[in-house]
C-alpha cells in the first residue's frame, strides 16, 4: 500500500462555517485564507467559497497571485501590504486590496507612479502593538491617502490581541480607541471621508460581534461595508479559550492514517524512543504512520485519538514518520486499522491542547499526506 496518511477536506463543512461567519457578522466577509488555507488548500477552498464570502485575504503577493492564476476574480486582500516598492507593479496587475500598516509604506505608496488606484486598508494599531499605526497620526494620514491620486478605496481596520478571551477588557478597550479615531476623522471634516471598516477575526466574530457593532454605531451613516475576517472558524474549530462555550461550527480537515504494525509491550518493558511509553500492564500498541514530519506535534502527551472506530491515546514519544496508539482494550485493532489523528470525531483543539498549542499550529504544519476534497 502507498503511505496511508490522508487528509479530507469537508467543503460543505467549509461552507456551512463560512454562512456562520456571515449571518452572524450581518455584512461582508473576507475569508482569511493565507497560508495555504491553514493548511487545507487555498485554490480548493477558495473555490468552495465563492457566492458566499466577499473577498479572500492572504499574506504575500505569491500567495495572491496562486488564487489569480486558478481564476479566482474576487477581490484579494494583502494582510501584510507590499514589503518592498517593486512590488507595487504586480499587485496592481493582480488587482489586489492592499494593507497599509506602517509609516514606511506610505512613503512609497504616496510617491509611487502607478497606473491604476489601489484598494487600501489602513491598518490602526489599537493595542495589539504588532502592525499598525498608531491612533494620533490616523487622521492625518487618511487625509493623505483620500486625496492621493494612488487611492481608490479606504477601508479603516484594527486587529485585537486577545478577542479569544471572553472576559478580557482588552476588546472593549481596542473598540474604544477604533471608534473614537473614526469619530475624531469625521469630527474635522467639512466633507464627511467616507471609508469601511474591519475589526473582527474569527474569536470577535463568535464573542464580541454585539461590541463590534456598538463601536462602529456613531460612524453608522459613514460605514457603506464593514468586513470581518474569519479565519480559523471557517476550517471548523473554535478559537475561543474557553472550551465549554458553543459553536456550531464543523471540522473541515480529518486527518486519516493507519495502523502499519502491532507490538505488544509487557508490563515494566518499554516502547520508543527515549522509553518513554512503560506500561503497568501488558499492553498492545499500534505503530500509526504519522510522526512530526508530517505535522503531528512531538510535543503532544496523550493526545486523544480514534482507531478503529473507538477513542484511545497516543503514547510513549511521536517520532518523525511513526506515533504509538493503545490498542490494549481495542482487540479489534489490527494492522491496517483506520485511525483518525483529528477531525470529526477527535477535536484538533484537544490534540493541540495536549501538545500546549493551538489548532492554527497544527493545521497549518500538516505535510506529506494525501489530500482528499469531498462536497
Ligand atoms: C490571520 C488574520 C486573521 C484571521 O484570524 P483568525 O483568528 O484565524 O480568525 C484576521 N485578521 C488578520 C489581520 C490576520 O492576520
Amino acid at each position: 500500500m502507498t503511505r496511508p496518511l490522508q487528509a479530507h477536506i469537508d467543503l460543505h463543512a467549509l461552507q456551512y462555517n463560512a454562512q456562520i461567519a456571515k449571518t452572524t457578522h450581518g455584512d461582508h466577509v473576507m475569508a482569511v485564507i493565507k497560508a495555504n488555507a491553514y493548511g487545507h488548500g487555498a485554490v480548493q477552498c477558495a473555490q468552495a467559497l465563492l457566492g458566499i464570502v466577499d473577498g479572500f485575504a492572504v499574506a504575500s503577493l505569491a500567495e495572491a497571485s496562486e488564487l489569480r492564476e486558478a481564476g479566482i476574480s474576487e477581490p484579494i486582500l494583502l494582510l501584510e501590504g507590499f514589503f518592498v516598492a517593486a512590488e507595487l507593479e504586480q499587485i496592481v496587475k493582480n488587482d489586489c486590496w492592499v494593507v497599509v500598516h506602517a509609516q514606511w509604506q506610505l512613503d512609497i505608496l504616496l510617491t509611487a507612479n502607478l497606473i491604476q488606484p489601489l484598494s487600501i486598508w489602513l491598518k490602526v494599531d489599537t493595542g495589539m502593538h504588532r502592525l499598525g499605526v498608531q491612533p494620533a497620526a490616523v487622521e492625518n494620514i487618511v487625509q493623505q491617502l483620500y486625496q492621493s491620486e494612488n487611492v481608490d478605496n479606504l477601508t479603516l481596520m484594527t486587529h485585537f490581541a486577545n478577542a479569544d478571551n471572553v472576559i478580557s477588557g482588552d476588546t472593549v478597550d481596542q473598540l474604544a480607541i477604533f471608534s473614537n479615531v473614526m469619530q475624531a476623522i469625521q469630527a474635522n471634516q467639512n466633507r464627511p471621508i467616507l471609508f469601511d471598516a474591519s475589526l473582527e477575526n474569527s474569536a470577535a466574530i463568535l464573542a464580541w460581534q454585539i461590541s463590534c457593532e456598538a463601536a462602529c454605531e456613531p460612524l453608522q451613516s459613514l460605514l457603506s461595508r464593514t468586513w470581518c475576517r474569519p479565519g480559523l472558524m471557517l476550517y471548523g474549530a473554535s478559537p475561543l479559550t474557553d472550551i465549554n462555550i458553543e459553536t456550531g461550527l464543523k471540522p473541515v480537515m480529518t486527518l486519516t492514517s493507519k495502523i502499519i504494525a502491532v507490538q505488544t509491550v509487557k508490563a515494566g518493558q518499554s516502547a520508543g524512543y527515549g522509553s518513554l511509553f512503560t506500561p503497568t500492564r501488558d499492553a498492545r500498541i499500534g505503530v500509526v504512520a504519522c510522526g512530526y514530519a508530517d505535522g503531528y506535534p512531538r510535543s503532544a502527551k496523550d493526545a486523544p485519538v480514534l482507531v478503529s472506530g473507538e477513542k484511545t491515546q497516543v503514547v510513549g514519544r511521536v517520532s518523525m514518520d511513526m506515533l504509538f496508539v493503545d490498542i490494549t482494550d481495542i482487540p479489534a485493532a489490527s494492522v491496517g486499522s483506520e485511525v483518525e489523528l483529528w477531525g470529526q470525531h477527535i477535536a484538533i483543539n484537544a490534540v493541540a491542547h495536549s501538545a500546549g498549542t493551538l489548532a492554527y499550529e497544527l493545521m497549518c504544519n500538516v505535510k506529506r499526506a494525501e489530500f482528499f476534497y469531498h462536497n
